[in-house]
């Protein structure tokens, strides 16, 4: 029985890496497991949903959330502002779910920074070659923007040693079955059962 806090986990990985499609899978095998919606301002995508993808945010309603200390981190990617609310993570961590926050880099360290427990898990292509064709395959973006992510990926990827683990995308399925396997094994470890080992010693609840 692990303490009743849940785990805090970031995924990371560059663009074209399929991290959307690997947590939307780890997702819905893993109910107990809840994806912390960002706020952004950059403008939806086809198919974005509101509150499921993202909170879609004009620069001046993200500005005054900033002001009012309402993210655990924040950042500047490409030309937009993302960022993760701090309530509804909490909030959700206290109830005993375990989160996921799915956000760049620079955020992800800032973060560990924040919560040294915070479980960091890197998601790569399984080849170099995989990142442009899958931002090719989505098409929405310009080809100079193609560039500009196909070449901050490969600079991501450098910062994969800062994680505490990497998810190779190779199958989808058999990445969110390695992300589960993580989490598992995260829930297993002695530091994250302190409590219940002390209830099993001097007995209580
Ligand atoms: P996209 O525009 O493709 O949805 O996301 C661009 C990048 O921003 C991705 O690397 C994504 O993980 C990151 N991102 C999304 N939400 C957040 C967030 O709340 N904080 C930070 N730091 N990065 C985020």
């Amino acid at each position: 029985m692990q303490d009743k806090r849940g785990l805090l986990i970031v995924v990371s990985g560059p663009s074209g890496a399929g991290k959307g499609t690997i947590l939307a899978h780890t997702i819905e095998s893993y109910p107990t497991l809840k994806y912390s919606v960002s706020v952004t301002t950059r403008n939806p995508r086809k198919g974005e949903i509101e509150g499921v993808n993202y909170y879609f945010k004009t620069l001046e309603e993200f500005e005054t959330m900033l002001n009012q200390n309402e993210f655990l981190e924040y950042q500047k990617v490409y030309d937009n502002y993302y960022g993760t609310p701090f309530s509804k993570v909490n909030e959700q961590l206290n109830q005993g779910f375990d989160v996921v926050l799915e956000i760049d880099v620079k955020g992800a360290l800032e973060v560990k920074n924040k919560y040294p427990d915070a479980v960091m898990i890197f998601i790569s292509p399984a080849k170099r070659e995989t990142i442009e064709e899958r931002l090719r395959g989505r098409s929405t973006e310009s080809e100079e923007q193609l560039k500009i992510r196909t070449n901050s990926a490969i600079e991501e990827i450098k910062q994969a040693v800062f994680y505490d683990y990497i998810v190779v995308n190779e199958d989808v399925h058999q990445g969110a079955m390695d992300i589960i396997a993580i989490i598992e094994a995260e829930k297993c470890k002695v530091k994250n059962n302190k409590k219940f080992i002390d209830n099993l010693i001097y007995g209580g609840k």
